[in-house]
């Protein structure tokens, strides 16, 4: 009996000319995913991904684990390998899903035909696997409207499957179609969530930390990686700067009315983040701001950043409440480590009563007091780097 899986695309197939360079993506991305589980034919037709396994001893609940945080699926089925006749499918379908067949009590089946050559009409080929269903299973009923199990049979051009059991993949985008984004990724739950968002939406995310070492610790970092080492599930690879801001932040505190500290701070954070991404082919900034949020997250406090920023700074979380931040945040695994409680540089040295609404030429006036520019040369200089692969998990807290 030959399993495989069926990936079914979403978006992608409202794609007009560029489809197929979206398809040809995706399946470099599930190839390279499945690389350490064995070898695989890994190819797309009609508007489907086919994945089938060239050793024996794959286990495929596995792979269809590792398929559902390939963005760009929205549908995966296993699904039984049939030589394209009606007497193959109405003699080893049942056998295929009889674990299904016995949890149930009510059923349909569903048949596409691709291949509009096959001698029997979608009508009854259902109708020939349903009576033979009914005959091995005479408990069981039929239910059109809202059956336990529904049964697919899909006719294509060289063989039939069917399969019993659609599960939801991630959809989204996949990774690498829509640019290279630069997260500024801090411990706190909502910038993992954000360079999800944003990856979901086929960005490439690299991330970008910065530590304020000894006011922020070791471990501190390593949480930090490990929040990029859980969403790199998703996002792929990542590349992961991490930057030394103490000096910066002991300057801004020394020569800068308290007022404005955190603002600053963020405006010199986006100034070293944008000319990494420079350097880096990154053509935005991705946070997990959140209007409102707090006093750097107000309208006015977000306009002065993004003065001070030439690069588009996205920030999917802006319309989300703190509640469904978390709610993705618990989905995709994040959560537990983004509240372990470790400190964040932005929480060193923070003003007792931030600017709620700071002007920009207030702000502008107040960072013009020191010369900035030789420290933010040395923090990019000092900059240190690692490539977080796939689904690595190499930090434990
Ligand atoms: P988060 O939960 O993502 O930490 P937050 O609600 O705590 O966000 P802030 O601390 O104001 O909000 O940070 C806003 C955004 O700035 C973060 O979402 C993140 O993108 C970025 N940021 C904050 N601190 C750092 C840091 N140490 N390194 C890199 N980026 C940071
Ligand atoms: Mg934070």
């Amino acid at each position: 009996m030959k399993e495989i899986i069926l990936c079914k695309y979403g978006e992608i197939t409202l794609k007009g000319l560029n489809k197929s360079s979206f398809e040809s993506v995706l399946v470099k991305n599930v190839r390279r995913r499945l690389k350490r589980f064995g070898s695989f034919d890994c190819h797309h037709s009609q508007s489907t991904l086919y994945v089938t396994p060239l050793e024996d001893d794959i286990d495929m609940d596995e792979i269809v684990e590792e398929l559902k945080q390939v963005f760009g699926i929205v549908k995966i089925c296993k699904a039984i390998k049939l030589d394209k006749s009606l007497d193959a499918i109405l003699t080893q379908s049942i056998d295929y899903i009889s674990e299904e067949l016995e949890d149930a009590k009510t059923f349909k089946v569903e048949a596409k035909r691709a291949d509009k050559t096959f001698p029997y009409k979608s009508p009854e080929i259902c109708a020939e696997l349903g009576h033979s269903i009914l005959c091995a299973y005479p408990d069981l009923k039929v239910d059109i409207k809202n059956p336990d199990l529904t049964i697919s049979v899909e006719i294509r051009e060289k063989n039939a499957f069917v399969n019993a059991q659609k599960i939801d993949g991630a959809g989204g985008l996949p990774v690498s179609t829509s640019g290279r984004g630069m997260l500024l990724l801090s411990g706190g739950i909502d910038s993992p969530v954000a360079g999800y968002m944003m990856a979901k939406r086929g960005v490439t995310v690299q991330a970008i930390h910065f530590e304020a070492p000894p006011y922020t610790s070791e471990r501190a970092r390593l949480k930090v990686e490990k929040l990029a080492e859980e969403i790199s599930r998703y996002c792929g690879d990542i590349a992961f700067h991490c930057v030394p801001f103490t000096d910066i932040q002991v300057a801004i505190k020394d020569n800068c009315a308290e007022e404005y500290f955190t603002i600053i701070m963020r405006r010199i954070m986006v100034e070293i983040a944008q000319r990494i991404s420079e350097k880096e082919d990154c053509n935005c900034l991705i946070t997990g701001e959140s209007m409102g949020q707090v006093a750097s997250q107000t309208m006015n406090a977000l306009v002065c950043t993004d003065a001070a920023c030439r690069i588009p700074v996205m920030r999917p979380c802006i319309g989300l409440d703190k509640t469904e931040i978390i709610d993705i945040a618990r989905k995709i695994g994040t959560f537990d480590t983004s509240i372990l409680p470790y400190e964040d540089c932005c929480t060193v040295f923070t003003p007792k009563h931030p600017k709620i609404k700071p002007k920009l030429e207030d702000v502008e006036r107040e960072q013009a007091s020191f010369d900035f520019e030789p420290m933010i040369s040395q923090a990019i200089e000092q900059t240190s780097f690692r490539l977080i692969r796939c689904g690595e998990s190499t930090v434990n807290l």
